[in-house]
C-alpha cells in the first residue's frame, strides 16, 4: 500500500506539499515536448528558454519584482547560501559582520556558522522574554562593519511572523549600504510579499512548499546588489547560477505560483478558520499546550502534549494514517534549538509536534487528528 491513500491525513505541509495538477502537467510537458536546452540556439532551445522566461515572469510578478532580478536555483537552501556566501564574496573584504535572527532555518544559520569559521563575525538576535523579535534589537546589532542582515518572514517551526519590514527599514535608515535578505519560504503564497514593501534586497523562495516540485527555488536580487556566484560554469542565469536550467521543475514552479497567486487572501482566511477550529478542538484535551503565537501564520500550529515525546506521538499518529512533524522536518528529528529561542524548553520542547495545513485541509481531517492526539495522550507514557 502506498504511504498515502484516501484515508491518510497529510498535515506536514511546511515540510513539503503535494504538487498540484498544474505543476505536474507543466513538468511533464517540459519533459516530453519541450526538452531542449535553453542555451541551445535552435528552436528547441528557444522554446525551452521561453518556458523558463514565462515562469520567471510569473514569479517576479508575484513578488512585485522585475523579471531581470529573479534567478532560478536548486531550492531555497541554495538561494540562502548564495545570499550569504555571495554577499560575503562581494562585500566581505572591507566589512566583516553579518546579523541574523536566532530562529533562522539551518540553511541560513549553518551558512552563517561557515562564515564565522572563515573569520566573519555573526550576531544572532534572539527573541525577548515574550518570545518576540524587535526591530530595535536588530538595529542595535548593526554597525558600520555590517554588510548583511538576514531574517526569515515566517518561522518554519512555529509560524511566528518576524518583523522584517520594520527591521529592514530601521536598518536601512541608519545604514543604507547594509544588504537585506529575507528567507520567504514559509510565507510565499501564504502572505502577500512585495520586495519593495519588505525593504528586501534579496529574497529566497522554494517551489515545493507551494505545490511545485522539489529541487527548484529562486532568489530575487535587487538591481545594483552584488553577489559572487557560488556555482560557476556555463554562465546560465546571467552568471549568477551556472548549470543547465531544470526546465521541467522551473515550469512547474511557475505553474504552481500562477495558480496560487490570485487566492492568497482567500486561502489565508480559510486556513485561519481551520487553525481556530483546530485550537478549539485541542483545548478539549487536558495537557496540550500551544507553542505557536496567536498572531502567527495560520498554516503552522505547533503544540506539545505534555510528557509525551514528539517522535513517539508522531509514530502513534502515523499508525493512524496521520502525518505530522516533530519540530523542523529538515532536521530529521534533531532538535534545532529554535523552539528554545522562543522560550519553549525541556519537556515541552521534547514533546513538540508541528501540524501544518493547506487550504485543502478539512475540519474532518482535523477531527481525526485531535481524536488521535487524545488517544495517543492516553496511551503513550514518556
Ligand atoms: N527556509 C525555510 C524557512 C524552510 O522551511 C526550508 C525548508 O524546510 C528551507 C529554507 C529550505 O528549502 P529547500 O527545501 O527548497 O532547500
Amino acid at each position: 500500500m502506498d504511504w498515502f491513500d484516501d484515508m491518510s491525513v497529510y498535515l506536514d505541509n511546511a515540510a513539503t506539499t503535494r504538487p498540484c495538477a498544474e505543476a505536474v502537467e507543466a513538468a511533464v510537458k517540459a519533459m516530453t515536448e519541450n526538452y531542449g536546452n535553453p542555451s541551445s540556439l535552435h528552436k528547441a532551445g528557444l522554446d525551452a528558454q521561453l518556458a523558463v522566461d514565462y515562469a520567471r515572469k510569473v514569479i517576479a510578478g508575484s513578488i512585485g519584482a522585475d523579471s531581470s532580478c529573479v534567478y532560478f536555483t536548486s531550492g531555497a537552501t541554495e538561494s540562502n547560501n548564495l545570499a550569504l556566501r555571495g554577499a560575503a564574496g562581494a562585500y566581505g573584504r572591507r566589512k566583516k559582520k553579518v546579523v541574523i535572527s536566532a530562529v533562522e532555518h539551518a540553511s541560513v544559520d549553518e551558512t552563517a556558522a561557515a562564515l564565522e569559521n572563515a573569520g566573519y563575525t555573526v550576531v544572532r538576535v534572539s527573541p525577548r522574554e515574550d518570545g518576540r523579535l524587535y526591530a530595535a534589537d536588530f538595529a542595535v546589532a548593526c554597525d558600520e562593519d555590517t554588510f548583511l542582515i538576514s531574517m526569515m518572514l515566517v518561522n518554519n517551526e512555529t509560524g511566528y511572523i518576524l518583523p522584517v519590514k520594520e527591521t529592514f527599514s530601521a536598518v536601512k535608515r541608519r545604514f543604507p549600504d547594509i544588504i537585506t535578505h529575507c528567507d520567504c519560504v514559509q510565507a510565499y503564497m501564504k502572505l502577500p510579499i512585495k520586495v519593495n514593501a519588505l525593504c528586501a534586497d534579496m529574497i529566497s523562495l522554494s517551489a515545493h512548499k507551494i505545490h511545485g516540485v522539489k529541487g527548484v527555488g529562486a532568489i530575487y536580487i535587487k538591481k545594483g546588489v552584488r553577489v559572487v556566484p557560488i556555482v560557476t560554469g556555463g554562465k546560465q542565469e546571467k552568471g549568477i547560477r551556472s548549470g543547465t536550467e531544470s526546465v521541467p521543475l522551473i515550469a512547474a514552479f511557475g505553474a504552481a505560483a500562477e495558480k496560487l497567486l490570485p487566492t492568497i487572501q482567500e486561502r489565508y482566511e480559510k486556513v485561519s478558520g481551520l487553525k481556530a477550529y483546530l485550537l478549539d478542538r485541542l483545548a478539549e484535551i487536558d495537557g496540550i499546550s500551544v507553542n505557536s503565537p496567536e498572531d502567527g501564520s495560520p498554516y503552522v500550529v505547533n503544540i506539545s502534549a505534555e510528557g509525551r515525546r514528539s517522535e513517539i506521538m508522531l509514530h502513534f499518529l502515523e499508525s493512524k494514517g496521520i502525518y505530522v512533524s516533530s519540530g523542523s522536518a529538515c532536521s530529521k528529528g534533531q532538535q534545532s534549538g529554535v523552539l528554545g529561542q522562543f522560550g519553549i524548553r525541556d519537556k515541552r520542547a521534547d514533546s513538540a509536534v508541528r501540524i501544518s495545513m493547506t487550504a485543502e485541509t478539512t475540519e474532518e481531517e482535523l477531527d481525526r487528528l485531535t481524536e488521535a492526539v487524545a488517544e495517543g495522550f492516553e496511551k503513550i507514557r514518556g
